[in-house]
């Protein structure tokens, strides 16, 4: 494990995402379950997303992202994530079909990682408005180390995908 300390790279943005059972409820729970984790120190949240499905047909998702301090290498995080995704019963099926829950990790500041089971910065992030938006929303200067664009470039070009910001915040810094 890496003993980072967590601001060497700047923030970690991890995306969230459901479309079965309680959407709002299971992404609450979830980011509850983020703060919870060790080295790991939830900064700031984005408001909820609700996005049309880009794969099979199925209900529209709930998404947001999250901004985490994080003091462990990207591989013990991702594993932390999985047994996240895992506790709330996700059941993986097809590629893009339902799931109850799936959690990304978006950008690890300049950090570039790519290994087998591990991309980082997420290599469909800059296809994914339903994850841009919420991202742009905690900073739109966010830059992408790999396309060398700002987050806010990166939107330009995924417009057209169907996602609206509601009126709901997901978690408040106490
Ligand atoms: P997606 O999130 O692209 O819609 P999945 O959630 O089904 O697709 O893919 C999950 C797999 O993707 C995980 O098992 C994990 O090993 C791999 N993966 C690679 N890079 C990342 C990343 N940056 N964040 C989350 N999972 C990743
Ligand atoms: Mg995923």
């Amino acid at each position: 494990m890496s003993s980072a300390s967590p601001n060497e790279h700047g923030p970690v943005y991890v995306g969230l995402g459901a479309n079965l059972g309680d959407p709002e409820r299971t992404l609450v729970a979830a980011v509850e379950d983020l703060s919870r984790l060790p080295d790991v120190e939830l900064r700031r949240s984005s408001s909820l997303y609700a996005a049309a499905p880009l794969g099979p047909s199925q209900p529209e998702f709930r998404n947001a992202v999250v901004a985490l301090a994080v003091a462990r290498s990207p591989e013990s995080l991702l594993a932390a994530l999985l047994d996240i995704e895992r506790a709330h019963g996700r059941v993986r099926t097809e590629r893009w079909g339902p799931r109850l829950l799936d959690l990304d990790i978006l950008l690890w500041g300049e950090r570039v990682v790519d290994q087998p089971g591990l991309h980082v910065p997420h290599p469909e992030l800059h296809r994914r408005r339903f994850a841009l938006e919420p991202l742009a929303e905690l900073d739109p200067q966010a830059h992408h180390p790999v396309l060398q664009k700002t987050v806010a470039e990166l939107l330009a070009g995924v417009r057209d995908q169907p996602v609206q910001r509601l009126d709901s915040v997901l978690w408040r810094p106490r």
